[in-house]
């Protein structure tokens, strides 16, 4: 063999996975590195990668086959990227070491150097600046951090195309990670989603309409770590083959890249409808609120789920005045979660645009909202929304069940 040869077979390629600091303390830290470690296996899984992922202190670490080409290595970014609880990831060459001591210590230096100047070779740029930061995950190492960065610093300039070295505003960094046994050396710290993993924080059952809001409830919620399941009321008898042929099935589906699957209900809202038109009434809209809130509520019971959400925010429409989502909320006795409550409509556009759903949800579509009522009321008050219920609903219960009996359950799956 010679020297180069020996050199690569003893290198390894990686992809580093920095979790967030923050709600890492205590006894929950072992339970949400458990849970990314297995989010990340199932996501890169549906990315084709079946690779392996590893913990070591402060990090997770996936190994990289030898065989893996540039698309592969693509296709795990991006998976890794849409895994909550990511902080930052990056592609990194690991090189092992013997501690930069006694005889090993010229061989070491040189494996390090030369994983250094292939990263940099790699991005080669004579014309941008680039900067060396090491940490040194093991103090016993025999040099300081500085060293070793002036040290890699120096033989990229001599060895390579790079030009210049900026310390404090560099166009790109070279980070490298001395381990206890090994080195890790990465070009490119890629930001993900940050939060919290999926499954480690309960489940919750999402009012998802057809519009721009309710999704991305959904994902700031998954991003809180809940796993989020769906409800969607439609005007149509519900059936298996049109939902998934309907934009809400478009919207679960690109919503379930992020939360790792998801189960979607769809259920008539003709029950309600009929009982609604025994005559003209005010209020419908909140008659409507309480009642999909009050399915939902029975639904998620059955699902273990602890919360309901939804996309509403203040103000933004009649609907959605706080006396209405007041009236609204005594329907049910579980939490409603809104995380939308503060948003501006421009803020939610731009979170659904990033997330993706943007574009589906304003696809054309049928919402039931849009046939309820053109002049919501304002203001409601729970005495006549009460009375209200009891003339035109005098079987709530059953109302509920028939509509919930004919809801149509679908599984969606978690993609890549
Ligand atoms: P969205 O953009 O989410 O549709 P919106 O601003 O249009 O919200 P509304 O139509 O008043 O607001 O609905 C408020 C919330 O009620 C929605 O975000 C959703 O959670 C729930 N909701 C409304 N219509 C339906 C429906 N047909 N099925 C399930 N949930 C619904
Ligand atoms: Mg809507």
């Amino acid at each position: 063999m010679r020297p180069m040869e020996k050199r690569e077979a003893l290198e390894s390629k990686a992809i580093v996975v920095h979790y967030g600091e923050l709600g890492l303390k205590g006894a929950n830290r072992p339970d949400f590195i458990r849970q990314l470690r297995n989010n990340l296996r199932q996501k890169l899984q549906a990315a084709g990668c079946f690779w392996a992922v590893r913990s070591i202190p402060g990090m997770l670490l996936v190994d990289v086959p030898e065989e893996a080409d540039e698309a592969a290595l693509a296709r795990a970014g991006e998976a890794i990227g849409q895994v909550f609880g990511v902080a930052w990831h990056g592609p990194a060459t690991v090189v092992p070491h013997g501690g930069f001591v006694g005889e090993q210590a010229a061989a070491d230096w040189d494996r390090l150097t030369a994983a250094a100047l292939a990263m940099a070779r790699k991005r080669e740029d004579p014309n941008a600046s680039f900067a060396v930061r090491v940490r040194r995950g093991d103090k016993r190492l025999p040099f300081r951090s500085v060293d070793l960065e002036r040290r890699l610093g120096g033989a990229i300039l001599q060895e390579t195309q790079w030009r210049r070295v900026d310390l404090t505003r560099p166009d790109v960094t070279f980070y490298v990670d001395v381990r206890e046994r090994e080195s890790l050396v990465l070009a490119q710290r890629l930001p993900g989603p940050r939060g919290l993993p999926v499954g480690c924080a309960g489940r919750v059952l999402t009012l998802l309409s057809g519009g721009i809001d309710s999704p991305a409830a959904a994902w700031l919620l998954a991003k809180r770590g809940c796993r989020v399941d769906f409800l969607h009321f439609s005007a149509d008898e519900p059936n298996a083959e049109a939902i998934r042929n309907s934009k809400i099935w478009e919207l679960a589906r690109s919503l379930a890249r992020w939360t790792l699957g998801a189960r979607l209900w769809v259920a008539p809202y003709t029950f309600f409808d009929l009982a609604l038109m025994r005559g003209r009434v005010d209020h419908e809209l909140v008659l409507f609120r309480r009642f999909i809130l009050r399915a939902a509520e029975r639904l998620a019971g059955e699902l273990g789920a602890e919360a309901l959400a939804t996309g509403d925010s203040l103000s933004q429409v009649a609907s959605q005045t706080l006396s209405n989502l007041a009236a609204a909320s005594e329907a049910a006795r579980m939490p409603i979660l809104r995380p939308l409550i503060a948003y501006d409509k421009e803020e939610i556009v731009r979170l659904a645009r990033r997330i993706g759903t943007y574009e589906i949800a304003i696809r054309p579509y049928k919402d039931c909202c849009a046939l309820i009522s053109r002049h919501p009321k304002t203001r409601s008050r729970a005495d006549k929304i009460a009375a209200l219920e009891a003339r035109l609903f005098p079987d709530y219960e059953r109302l509920i069940e028939q509509t919930l009996q004919a809801a149509v359950r679908l599984d969606v799956p978690s993609e890549a």
